[in-house]
């Protein structure tokens, strides 16, 4: 049970990927994945094909959600694992933390205006799979096809990251209020990518210690985001604050994806995988 090529983290079409759920779960097994979770944004519509999927292959499954945390003054990503995915509260959760979308995407499509970029609301709407959930990842997926950019990496890093003309601030939910959604749906919160936000020691620590006082269990270790020092790190500092760890490669499309399905490195035995809290909630095969 211990060491398995679980991948815990991904996106189908109900959030910014641009695979069906059904896909996804056979791209996983073809890949050798042993224990999958498709984790989309703020949304837990994609549970029931993925699980269905996941049964008809034999691939254990357990159920995921990326949550939108606003913590002082930043973005955080919380994954939540091993939940009930028709909890009322979760759901209700879901759809306040989704809510804002649209009228930022506006606003977003408004400031690149300004810029000269002109229709990119309706241009990224292409994309969107689940108009609820349009992203910043169907905005740069259109202004890589209209050859403002060549790859969603540089519109990020010149227009849609914080800071960058086509960036509006939001605020998501609070993390206390994310993590008690997926603890009383009775599964377990995992913080997402911790290297992608602040490296300030300090704030980071906050982060962490934040996080342990409300109940998160675990922390992603070896993802799709992170370098080999950066698995290192993760790993002394899931030991330093007594979180499980997790694995996943945060793949959202073949084309973009640097990390395929179950394409990393396996877990170091010294750490507790986050399925070993998990065991009852996996979906058998
Ligand atoms: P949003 O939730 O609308 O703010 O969009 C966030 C999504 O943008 C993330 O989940 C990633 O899929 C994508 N993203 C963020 N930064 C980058 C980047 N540098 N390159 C490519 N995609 C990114
Ligand atoms: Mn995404
Ligand atoms: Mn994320
Ligand atoms: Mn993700």
């Amino acid at each position: 049970m211990t060491i398995l090529n679980a991948d815990l983290h991904c996106h189908s079409t109900v959030s910014d990927g641009t695979l069906e759920p059904e896909a996804l779960a056979a791209r996983a097994q073809a890949n050798g994945v042993e224990l999958w979770s498709l984790t989309d944004h703020d949304e837990v519509a994609g549970q029931r094909r993925a699980m269905a999927a996941a049964r008809a292959l034999g691939l254990p499954y357990l159920s995921g959600v990326e949550i939108s945390v606003t913590f002082a003054h930043l973005t955080v990503h919380i994954v939540g694992l091993g939940f009930d995915p028709d909890n009322e509260q979760l759901v209700r959760g879901l759809e306040l933390t989704r809510g804002g979308r649209g009228a930022r995407a506006r606003e977003m499509s408004a400031q690149l205006a300004r810029i000269g970029i002109e229709g990119a609301y309706e241009g990224a709407l292409k994309y969107v799979g689940n108009p609820e959930l349009i992203s910043r990842t169907h905005f740069a997926r259109f202004l890589v096809e209209s050859g403002v950019c060549r790859d969603t990496n540089e519109v990020f890093r010149k227009y849609l990251a914080d800071g960058k003309p086509g960036f509006v601030p939001h605020r998501w939910a609070a993390l206390g209020d994310a993590v008690r959604w997926i603890r009383e749906a009775g599964g377990i919160a995992v913080i997402a990518h911790p290297a992608r936000y602040d490296h300030n020691p300090t704030r980071e620590y906050a982060l962490f210690s934040e996080f342990k006082q409300h109940g998160g269990q675990g922390v992603e270790v070896v993802c799709g985001s992170h370098s080999t020092s950066e698995y290192a790190k993760y790993a002394e500092l899931a030991l330093e604050f007594g979180l499980a760890a997790s694995r996943g490669s945060d793949f959202h499309c073949p084309d973009e994806s640097r990390i395929d399905l179950g394409d990393l490195p396996l877990l170091e035995g010294r750490l507790t995988p986050v399925w070993e809290l998990l065991v009852d909630r996996i979906q058998p095969a």
